[in-house]
């Protein structure tokens, strides 16, 4: 049996007592695996067009940036833009997963409710009916959308950093700052989910207005938007390193929940019913910032870090390591997943 199996293994007996790590634990053992994870959708409706509700890309701010160009250098303004509703989306594909695998004979706790308030007492009582229990009433055996999401009572343990979508407020860009700018956007604008938007590629965006019927006065700027393209997210998983074997299952029934997606039975986005937010998530790789003994096996690399900080005219360097994780380390935390929703 190969060293990496006896490894990963050898979890089965061990506490399972998860994973979200209280506010007042020590931080010195936290560890953190962030997988880099790509959306492709060809229509994603960000904004609900007939309702005007939900409005999923929120204009973050504008940066300029001299880019070179030739001998000299070239100004160029992007309008920043922040995919919404992400955290809510693949919280639902975690959930309707969960029902799914349950339909499905498999041994797992029903999700918590989505809420952890109801104003609407119906609206509890027929979440209750579906099968969710309410919000944190699992914690001495949390299910995996309390150990993942949390609740009133505890932090969550994943955190997501949605896409970045970067538009030239310029029309008429050159081709050679087009292509400088899309290979180069993560660094230059140091966000690694950072898509830049050539015209209408990625982002479309206008700006209509509504009627007033009673008065015939435009009374609103709307934008409206529409996405679509590959899109960049990581989810970081968060745990202590005497619990690692939680955190592995943790991403294991994430990367379950993604067949929910993939499947169609979830959507991203406004005009769900006229077909728009279809996506297909894929994950491309991920990193720990931690090395100890269960992971070793799956690191194929050490990547050396480099963070600065601008002191006046002078730079700071502070350099920390990130190990790369093999693909295989994100299929046996998949397994491991399978492994304990089959023994219960
Ligand atoms: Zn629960």
């Amino acid at each position: 049996m190969s060293k990496t199996k006896t490894l990963f293994d050898q979890s089965s007996n061990q506490d399972m007592t998860p994973l979200v790590p209280n506010k007042s634990e020590q931080h010195a053992k936290d560890f953190k695996i962030t997988i880099l994870c790509e959306l492709e959708g060809p229509d994603i409706k960000p904004l609900n067009d007939a309702t005007m509700k939900g409005n999923y890309m929120l204009k973050i701010g504008e940066r300029t940036l001299d880019i070179p160009n030739d001998k000299s250098t070239k100004s160029i303004t992007l309008s920043l833009y922040k995919m919404k509703g992400l955290r809510g989306f693949l919280r639902r594909a975690c959930e309707t997963r969960i029902f799914e695998l349950l339909y499905q004979g498999f041994s797992i706790i029903p999700p918590c409710t989505p809420n952890a308030m109801y104003p609407h007492e119906e609206i509890l009582q027929a979440h209750l009916t579906m099968g969710y229990h309410i919000q944190g009433s699992c914690k001495e055996n949390p299910c995996f959308i309390y150990r993942l999401f949390g609740g009133l009572e505890r932090i969550s343990s994943i955190t997501i950093t949605p896409p970045i979508i970067a538009k030239s407020n310029s029309e008429r860009l050159p081709t050679k700052a087009q292509e400088y700018l899309k290979e180069h956007i993560t660094d230059l604008l140091h966000i690694n989910t950072a898509v830049f938007s050539t015209g209408d590629a990625a982002l479309k965006t206008e700006t209509f207005n509504i009627i007033n019927r009673d008065t015939d006065n435009a009374v609103n700027n709307y934008m409206k938007h529409n996405l679509s393209g590959v899109f960049k997210f990581t989810v970081d998983f968060i745990g202590h390193i005497n619990e690692h074997e939680s955190v592995y299952e943790n991403i294991g029934f994430f990367i379950d929940s993604i067949f929910q997606i993939n499947n169609g039975s979830v959507q991203l986005g406004a005009m769900k019913r006229s077909g728009s937010g279809r996506v297909n998530i894929g994950l491309c790789f991920a990193e720990s910032n931690r090395k100890f003994e269960s992971l070793t096996a799956f690191i194929t690399e050490e990547i050396r870090n480099k963070t600065e900080v601008k002191v006046g005219s002078r730079i700071l360097t502070n350099i920390q390591p990130k190990y790369a994780l093999s693909h295989e380390f994100l299929v046996q935390c998949h397994e491991k997943f399978l492994t304990k929703i089959k023994n219960g």
